[in-house]
């Protein structure tokens, strides 16, 4: 008979809807309960592995402090070090048993970079630049050769594998790389060009190299090329404001000859490749970033509890309980999240990349946040290099830069929800215009959209949430299902007003998006605290409590988004960033 925590696992499983985005289709008004509750339990098997291997890591960090500050002064990460890495398995986490890995999910890796960024990002970076995305292509679009080549020696940490995308002019517009591939007689390519901020790139043995090869069907291909080959170098290490130890440099690539068999991926779909490496990555940034702020609240709290002003501790004034208190919301927030969407991955969903963009903007705001506020509460101290604060503070920056920016990644969640809406209008224009060649096709879309516009005007239907939840619970469902519909409602306005001129609106587009990551993120934090309750879990009614808060600050921010949609000062705001843009700096002084 399976335990109860594995037939919770099943339970989750099996009702899911593998083709259903959560994310876009709360676009539609549409919440897809099935995909939400009950919230998944990580696997037996990756739990008792984890067991082991937390306990490894913490035994194995917790004495190196020390160490690790004085890497990041020196930006450096010494050998040894790097091989105590390699010996602890840290490199072959995801790679399947068969080809010498510990084939954990994505949820346990994730958990795995939680537990190594509560000591020192660089480290995290270190393992997660491996696998997130240095070798993630092999894992994910490998032919059984190159994954019998590779993934043994990638495993042991004998190869150390890069990410190589970004180009001096190519950098949020990663379609617009200029390293270019030529096809040679003999079916292999020349590959030459220049990557820059390339993490591990100084210790790699292995790149993923992504080059133009422009071909009917794209113009990007994706290729394996080892370190060794001739013709390939790296620059120094970069001299970074944060996780300094990390090894990031320049790749260059001197009419490197590729062979045939080290195209990854199809020619001409490198776009694609680079693309899924990133969304199915972004777990391990997310986790890292909650283990961050797990090892904040923890500074935060003794700090607080220590540290004596007007005779009094200063965890006993409300403005340092506040800020403890939305430390914990937001850590508790994005670990719902970002857990939710590795189960996903390893559900084996096939859209998700909406979701997985929703948890690496709220984990990676939330860390900064949280790493503000941490500094605040030890203030003088905090400010102080001899205390973590700093450190964590520089480190968790790269957060909302790396890995798509978190500008691009908003317009990436609007865009994507919109355009599924978009298309559904279109179709109901077509389906108009069909009515009188296929009234029965033509009212079939008619009356779907007639009954969801009613359900969005009175209201009525709009129930959502049929689970039953705890009472406190039920109230924060209430508020997702009202602002559902809001989404719903206002992206049907804005594509009618401004139809495919929506691509041009960023501001508005910033609002959907911010919309959609409180709608996403307050759903996995319900049925997390949902999980607790039923489980009798002993902090059930603090998870509650937060469920409860996060779903009253999420309804305020969601109103001034919704509202601010209509009344805003947007053309004013734009007209000043023009004047300021054109004087070229700010005109105004006291003198
Ligand atoms: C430490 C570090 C490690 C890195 N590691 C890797 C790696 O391993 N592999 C790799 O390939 N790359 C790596 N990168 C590169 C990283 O992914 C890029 O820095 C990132 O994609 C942003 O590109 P950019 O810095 O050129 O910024 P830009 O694209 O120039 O953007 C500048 C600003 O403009 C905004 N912006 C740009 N376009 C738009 C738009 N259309 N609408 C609104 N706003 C916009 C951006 O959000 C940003 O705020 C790394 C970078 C750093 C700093």
């Amino acid at each position: 008979m399976a335990s109860v925590s594995e037939a919770s696992v099943a339970a989750a499983t099996d009702q899911l809807r593998r083709d259903q985005s959560v994310a876009k289709n709360l676009f539609f008004g549409e919440i897809v309960e099935e995909n939400l509750f009950p919230y998944p339990r990580m696997r037996e098997r990756d739990r008792e592995m984890l067991g082991a291997m937390v306990d490894a890591i913490e035994d194995f960090l917790k004495d190196k402090h020390a160490d690790l500050k004085q890497w990041d002064r020196d930006a450096h990460q010494p050998e040894e070090f790097i091989q105590a890495l390699r010996e602890m398995g840290l490199f072959g986490l995801i790679i399947p048993e068969a080809h010498g890995g510990l084939e954990l999910s994505n949820a346990a890796y994730a958990r795995v970079l939680a537990q190594t960024s509560g000591h020192d990002s660089s480290v995290s970076l270190t393992i997660g630049a491996h696998s997130s995305i240095g070798m993630k292509g092999v894992l994910l679009f490998g032919n059984d050769e190159q994954k019998a080549r590779y993934l043994p020696r990638l495993a042991t940490g004998e190869l150390i594998a890069a990410f190589c995308l970004t180009e001096s002019g190519a950098g949020s517009d990663a379609a617009s790389v200029r390293t270019r591939a030529t096809a040679n007689e003999d079916g292999s390519w020349t590959l030459s060009g220049e990557k820059i901020w390339i993490t591990n790139g100084g210790i790699a043995g292995l790149y993923t190299v992504f080059a133009r090869t422009d071909t009917p069907t794209g113009k990007m291909t994706a290729f394996i090329v080892d370190a060794d080959a001739a013709g390939v170098s790296h620059g120094p290490h970069e001299d970074k404001m944060g996780i300094r130890a990390s090894s990031t440099t320049t790749v260059a690539f001197a009419d490197v000859r590729v062979p045939a068999e080290n195209v990854l991926g199809e020619v001409g779909k490198g776009f694609k490749v680079a693309m899924a490496i990133l969304n199915n990555g972004r777990t391990g940034l997310g986790g890292g970033a909650v283990g961050g702020m797990k090892a904040l609240i923890r500074l935060a709290t003794q700090q607080a509890k220590d540290r004596k002003q007007f005779d009094r501790p200063i965890a006993e004034f409300g403005l340092v309980r506040e800020k403890i208190a939305q430390m914990s919301i937001d850590c508790f927030a994005a670990e719902s999240a970002v857990w939710m969407v590795a189960h996903y991955i390893d559900s084996g969903c096939t859209d998700y990349s909406v979701e997985a963009a929703i948890s690496k903007v709220f984990a990676s705001d939330a860390i900064q946040r949280a790493a503000h506020e941490a500094l605040q509460i030890a203030a003088g101290n905090g400010f102080m290099r001899e205390f973590p604060y700093e450190q964590i503070t520089r480190d968790s920056r790269i957060l909302s830069i790396f890995e798509g920016t978190n500008e691009i990644l908003r317009l990436y969640i609007a865009l994507s929800g919109l355009k599924d809406v978009g298309t559904g209008l279109s179709g109901l224009r077509s389906a108009l215009g069909d009515i009188f060649n296929n009234p029965i096709k033509g009212f079939g879309v008619l009356s779907e959209y007639a009954g969801r516009r009613a359900r969005e005007a009175t209201g009525i239907g709009t129930d959502k949430i049929v689970r039953e939840l705890h009472p406190r619970l039920r109230k924060a469902a209430q508020v997702y299902e009202k602002y559902v519909v809001e989404l719903s409602t206002a992206s049907d306005q804005l594509l009618r007003k401004y139809g495919k001129g929506i691509a041009e609106q960023q501001y508005q587009q910033k609002r959907v998006a911010d919309i959609a990551i409180d709608l996403f993120v307050g759903l996995c934090v319900l049925s997390r605290a949902d999980a607790l309750v039923a489980a009798g879990d002993a902090h059930a009614d603090s998870a509650v409590a937060i469920a409860e808060i996060f779903s009253k600050q999420a309804r305020r921010r969601m109103f001034r988004n919704a509202r601010a949609m209509d009344r805003n000062e947007d053309p004013a705001s734009d007209q000043l960033a023009g004047m300021i843009l054109e004087q070229g700096r700010y005109p105004w002084d006291v003198i």
